[in-house]
């Protein structure tokens, strides 16, 4: 287990990014390179931070009030009457934790939810609201899965940006395989190969 996977098992796994970092893995690997200060996770709390003073061998701190402050955890649940199916709270989930499709009805995947309540602003119509989290739903299996959905849905959203960039390459670039962005002329062998078949195709026959 590296250091980054060791501190990140003391984070709380919420990826409310009130710590400044897009999620708790990067504040783990901020605070291992020495970039971050352990006070800056209000989740985490108190304990926390006494936890990762213990595993850095570094002086406890108080929680730094400019990044939030301890609460009791919440989970989030949509008021399905008002919801109007924009879909915006799904873009912003970090977890998954919210199903629906556009003009439908959204919910909430209430044992997903991890209250980091980024969907709250997110929402237009103001139709979502907290709840006090069950105490059996803060424990280590939770955060485990939270973890995993976090790192599955940035994989997801990783491997959709690289779809997009590979389909803007294609539509930037001519049938006979060059390159025609402005000061790159990379070949592409797929559609040289492409250009070649259709070349041969239109050959004269004998
Ligand atoms: S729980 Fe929130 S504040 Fe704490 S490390 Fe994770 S993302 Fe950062
Ligand atoms: S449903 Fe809302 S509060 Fe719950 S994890 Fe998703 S964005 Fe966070
Ligand atoms: S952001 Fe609000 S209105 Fe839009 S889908 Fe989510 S809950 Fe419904």
């Amino acid at each position: 287990m590296t250091l980054v996977d060791r501190i990140d098992a003391l984070l709380p796994q919420t990826q409310c990014e009130q710590c400044g970092y897009h999620g708790c893995r990067p504040y783990a690997e901020a605070i291992a390179r020495g970039d971050a200060p352990i006070n800056q996770c209000p989740p985490g709390g108190e304990a926390g931070i006494e936890k990762l003073a213990a595993l850095l061998q570094r002086p406890v701190l108080p929680l730094n009030p400019e990044h939030g402050i301890e609460k009791p955890r919440t989970l989030a649940r949509i008021v399905e009457a008002d919801c109007i199916g924009c879909t915006k709270c799904i873009q912003v989930c970090p977890v998954d934790a919210i199903v629906g499709a556009s003009k439908l009805m959204h919910t909430v995947i209430t044992d997903d939810c991890t209250g980091c309540e980024l969907c709250v602003p997110a929402c237009p119509v103001d139709c979502i609201v907290l709840l006090p989290m069950p105490l059996e739903q803060i424990d280590a299996p939770h955060a485990d899965a939270a973890r995993t959905h976090f790192q599955q849905r940035e994989a997801r959203l990783e491997r959709q940006h690289l779809q997009r960039e590979a389909e803007l390459a294609v539509r930037k670039t001519t049938v006979d395989g060059s390159a025609v962005e402005a000061g790159t002329h990379q070949r592409n062998p797929v559609l040289e190969a492409l250009a070649r078949a259709k070349a041969k195709q239109q050959e004269p026959k004998p």
